[in-house]
């Protein structure tokens, strides 16, 4: 059996070694088109804070690891999948013969069709020669701009605070990370960032990148609804999308990433996917949906590789789970963290001290959490959700005070 993998970030090296590992006669090689050891993106901040040299992001530290493990590796690009033949065309080297596939390629930063966005001085920060660049430029009293604060935004913020850098943050969203906080947690983010020195606009728009200002800066941001912004450094992180357009003509089926059904298989057999290329489901609703997180991109990888040696696991869904650090304010929000139509939920403010819980419940049990400034055992309220515990009269309680979630746990999970 010849098992090939397309992407060495997370998922892709997950999925080689748990192929390594259940069918040690099979061929397994991994297709990376970065010219670095795979690496985990979720590291590239602890590196631009000057925390972790470029090796501390290597997944394997180990020069050697997958020859040692008996993983082909191959560095160059896959353009094209022939399911017929059963073939990858690669950039520069010869096609490559694949029995089993798994297609684990990641995503790729988005930018806003804005005028001037593509200057030289304009950075994502998605990868580690984005990295370097941002570290180049992003030097101590430097004008640095970021435009979106979602919550791949917020993770570099506080890299670049951590440089000293002068921080202006734009988002076109009514508040900070939109699509992982409500309004009011949104706003005490944002009250909190203010506060630590950081200058941030929400509801605002960049209209165009202009070269050069009166003050000095390599560039002015045109927004539409503030002052222009004189930056010496642009970060970009306005969303991402799955890394699927070699697929285009291949026959397997796509939306916005690679449809697969609960065993990780896409539509042509033979063919699977993992990680943020592929379009799963979400473990409440079943609903098809990406959840562009590490802990979702190794499990669907090892997970796949397991369907991919013929053992039928099937793959429950991802639970959306975020937890972020913004200067040192802890915000975390897991599933429905919206609530539901019909639902109930419990809130708890304390804007001095920049805590704030919110629950969201439908009958009887706990389905969505957000959780700012508190951090204490906030893992009982994931496992509550995971497990969907029934509450029975402890869901009125924490309705009238969320703060209670650990005793909850306590009487519900292990009674006396
Ligand atoms: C700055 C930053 C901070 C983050 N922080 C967190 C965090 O705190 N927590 C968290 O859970 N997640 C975080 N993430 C998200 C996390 O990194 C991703 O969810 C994870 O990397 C997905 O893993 P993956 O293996 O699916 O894809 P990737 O890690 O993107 O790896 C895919 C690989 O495939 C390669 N590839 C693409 N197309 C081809 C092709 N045609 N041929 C060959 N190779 C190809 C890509 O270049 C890449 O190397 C962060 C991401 C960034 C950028």
């Amino acid at each position: 059996m010849r098992y090939a993998i397309i992407g060495a970030g997370p998922a892709g090296v997950l999925a080689a070694e748990t192929l390594r590992g259940v069918d040690p006669e099979g061929d397994v090689v991994l297709i990376g088109d970065e010219p670095e050891p795979a690496y985990s993106r979720m590291a590239i901040p602890y590196y631009l804070a000057n925390e972790i040299e470029e090796s501390g992001t290597y997944l394997r530290p180990e020069s050697g690891h997958f020859d040692e493990s008996g993983i082909g590796s191959i560095r160059d690009r896959v353009t094209a999948v022939n399911t017929a033949k059963r073939t990858l065309s690669l950039e520069k080297g010869t096609p490559v013969d694949y029995d089993r596939l798994l297609v684990a390629t990641g995503s790729r930063p988005l930018r806003p069709p804005v005028e001037g966005l593509n200057r030289d001085g304009v950075h994502n920060c998605w990868t580690l020669e984005d990295a370097r660049q941002i570290a180049r430029y992003a030097q101590p009293g430097s004008r640095v701009t970021l435009v979106g604060a979602g919550f791949i935004g917020c993770i570099i913020l506080e890299a670049l605070a951590k440089r000293g850098v002068k921080l202006t943050v734009v988002e076109m969203g009514d508040r900070m990370v939109p699509r992982m906080m409500d309004q009011r947690a949104g706003g005490l983010i944002k009250k909190w960032c203010i506060a630590k020195g950081v200058d941030v606009r929400t509801s605002t728009a960049i209209t165009a990148v202009e070269q050069g200002t009166q003050a000095g800066a390599r560039f002015q941001l045109i927004c539409d609804s503030s002052e222009p912004i004189p930056s010496d450094l642009i970060v970009i992180a306005t969303g991402v999308r799955p890394c699927i357009d070699f697929l285009r003509g291949s026959g397997i089926q796509t939306a916005r990433g690679v449809i697969i059904d609960r065993y990780l298989q896409a539509s042509v057999p033979g063919v699977y996917a993992a990680g943020d290329a592929c379009e799963g489901f979400d473990w409440y609703t079943g609903e098809r949906a990406i959840h562009a997180i590490q802990p979702v991109a190794a499990e669907t990888g090892r997970m796949a590789a397991l369907n991919m040696t013929g053992a039928r696991v099937a793959y429950g869904g991802g639970l959306a789970m975020n937890v972020l650090d913004t200067l040192g304010l802890i915000a975390i929000s897991f599933g429905q963290w919206m609530g539901v139509t019909g639902g109930d939920s419990g809130r708890l403010l304390d804007q001095e001290r920049f805590r704030y819980i919110s629950l969201q419940f439908q009958d009887d049990r706990l389905i969505g959490v957000i959780a700012l400034g508190v951090t204490e055992h906030v893992g009982v309220l994931r496992g509550l959700i995971q497990c969907r515990t029934r509450l029975g009269r402890w869901k009125q309680r924490l309705m009238a005070d969320p703060s209670r979630y650990m005793e909850a746990y306590l009487a519900l999970v292990q009674p006396a």
